[in-house]
């Protein structure tokens, strides 16, 4: 005989969401918590809340069920055995999938009571989050939060299917490892078996799954857990979760079709909607030009414009020291914007000047085409004639200029373009806009990264990681021009947000030494750290790729929410501790002792 096992469990015949009309008569029995119970002299109303769904559930004075209902308090576990009913006319509530029924009780089982909930099981209710999160098997009971762990599952499950239906294999790798090269700090784990040395967790497979495909796997994938240790920025968690994949003998557009396929089957499935593709494709040098970004946002048009030519023999001093000195002037035309006051330009500047910028400058087209600006009395006519042309501004628009070294700027232009949409509620809502962006730069310098801990030579640290193949052009000569070499590195960008970085790698042992070596990693030291990865390259290797898309992000967009925390069942707060288990908790000097390690004093804040 098979046992099979019963769709709500032995104890419920039913899901409390799942009763309908078509069980009126029915005897049932279901189970869960007690939403709220209300008393109408007398007669007692619980709603009854599972994960399928909430039920009403009647107990009438002349039934035995009464006293227990009476009993019963938010948030108990019950038990209800009774019969379905059809609700009476003009009781029927159109609001709830089962509101057309309600179940009349006749014997109410307390499984568990409650106390009063640190907050109410609702969507509408005010809380912090720090009490949501030392609460969270509470707070996931809510409405929101069940749906997104439920949206989680089903992306998950979507990526599973795509995966699968193309051949890859579902790998694992070990997180107890060395540490790996993405560019962040590693959590380590400190040996006792082996005192005074310590395993990494990894922040991501890159090594294993390149070795998967020396190994001759062809195609892998995993859910991936990551790890990085970074000081705390808005919307990072230290651990997180990636959809880690690599395949054999191919190249980006097997990568650009297979994610494609993959986002198109996840919106179709868990939001009903149809993705046009293939997605667009920019140069990460484009981008930067014309968005002051790596992760444009294209959901709204507002281009940076280069004024280098218009502003090439101006008397604008500031322009002009910064051009003699071979940096940028770039501007934003802001749509409208001549209604920003003068205290909004300087709120604009200050909030340039938070992001480690001199200052900005703005000016107001009016209506006759000249421009209001502290600058408009140092630009000739064809300079402001210049600008006009060159930004699109017309009469009533608002331009900002920002002027320095190009890379920052534009980055600084970009992210102000991006503020001042939102600010300004420019960004359509309900539009989902993918791009690939391709041809990265092989190296950033020092100055420009986000990254304190990456291998720095000459000012140098790798955009992507160390593993990833130089452009064809450049294999020969990257050392010899850094700055100019591009790689065969893409980024998939959604709505202005990185979901997923990936790349062609370098699969010849010598390419990777000249890497390294460039980036002043010795050989040796590159054998002691890297020294499994380029052995495994000695014995045939076959040309891969990969990407690695983050799920939490992908989830949060899907379900509209604010910050990747509401879609993680159990995330860390912003500071990186978790508030449900209070960790990381405090060691206690003997576990030290037996890993032969010992504290210093913890420095003090002043
Ligand atoms: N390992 C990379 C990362 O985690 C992704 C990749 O190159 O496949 O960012």
């Amino acid at each position: 005989m098979t046992s099979t096992i019963t769709p709500f469990g032995a104890m419920r015949t039913h899901g409390a969401g799942t009763i309908s009309l078509d069980d009126v008569g029915d005897e049932i029995t279901v189970a869960g918590w007690v939403d709220t119970r209300r008393d109408h002299g007398g007669i007692i109303f619980l709603d009854l809340r599972d994960r399928s769904g909430i039920v009403q559930v009647v107990a009438d004075p002349a039934d035995e069920a009464v006293a227990d209902a009476e009993r019963v308090r938010s948030e108990w576990v019950v038990r209800i055995h009774g019969t379905v009913v059809a609700r009476p006319d003009g009781m029927v509530n159109d609001d709830l999938p089962t509101g057309a029924i309600e179940v009349k009780a006749d014997r109410i089982e307390v499984l568990s009571v409650a106390d009063t909930p640190p907050f109410p099981v609702s969507d509408d209710v005010d809380v912090s989050e720090d009490l949501r999160l030392r609460h969270r098997y509470v707070d996931l009971r809510r409405p929101r939060m069940a749906r997104n762990l439920a949206m989680r599952s089903q992306v998950i499950r979507g990526i599973r299917d795509v995966m699968h239906r193309n051949g890859f294999l579902d790998v694992e790798t070990p997180t107890l490892t060395r540490p790996t090269p993405e560019g962040a700090r590693d959590f380590l784990v400190p040996s006792r078996l082996m005192p005074g040395k310590a395993f990494a967790l990894p922040q991501s497979p890159q090594l294993f799954k390149q070795l998967l495909m020396v190994a001759g796997v062809e195609r892998y994938y995993q859910i991936a857990q990551c790890w990085r240790d970074e000081d705390l920025r808005a919307d990072r968690q230290p651990q997180f979760s990636q959809l880690d994949l690599e395949l054999s003998f191919g190249d980006e557009e097997d990568v650009f079709a297979l994610m494609e396929e993959m986002f198109a089957q996840l919106w179709r499935d868990v939001l009903d909607q149809e993705l046009p593709t293939p997605f667009p494709r920019m140069t990460f040098a484009e981008a930067m030009a014309r968005f002051g970004s790596d992760k444009p946002d294209l959901r709204f048009a507002m281009e940076l414009a280069d004024l280098g030519e218009v502003f090439a023999d101006t008397g604008v001093g500031v322009f002009k020291g910064v051009l003699d000195g071979g940096g940028v002037v770039v501007a934003l035309a802001v749509p409208g914007g001549g209604d920003m006051t003068r205290r909004v330009f300087d709120e604009w500047t200050d909030w340039a000047r938070g992001r480690g910028a001199k200052g900005l400058a703005w000016a107001v087209v009016e209506a006759d085409g000249s421009l209001r600006s502290p600058l408009a009395k140092f630009m000739t006519d064809d300079e402001i004639a210049g600008v006009l042309a060159t930004t699109g501004a017309a009469a009533g628009d608002a331009i900002f200029f920002g002027a320095g070294r190009d890379r920052f700027t534009r980055e600084l232009m970009g992210a102000l373009r991006v503020a001042v949409a939102k600010d300004r509620d420019m960004v359509p809502a309900g539009e989902w806009k993918f791009l690939w962006v391709t041809d990265m730069p092989m190296f950033d310098a020092a100055e420009d990264s986000d990254d304190p801990t990456a291998a720095v030579a000459d000012g140098w640290v790798p955009n992507h990681h160390p593993f990833t193949s130089p452009a064809p052009e450049f294999i020969d000569d990257f050392e010899q021009r850094p700055g100019e070499a591009t790689t065969r590195a893409y980024d998939i960008v959604l709505n202005g947000v990185e979901l997923a970085s990936g790349s062609v790698r370098i699969h010849d042992a010598d390419l990777q030494r000249r890497v390294f070596r460039f980036l002043g990693i010795s050989d040796e030291v590159a054998e002691d750290k890297f020294g499994f990865l380029l052995r495994g390259f000695n014995y045939g290797v076959p040309p891969h790729c990969g990407i690695a898309p983050g799920i939490d992000r992908l989830v949060m967009l899907m379900a509209g929410e604010p910050n990747i925390r509401e879609v993680i069942p159990f995330p860390k707060t912003q500071s990186g501790a978790c508030l449900l288990t209070d960790a990381p908790a405090a060691y206690d000097e003997a576990s030290l002792a037996e890993l032969r390690l010992k504290s210093l004093p913890v420095p003090t804040k002043d």
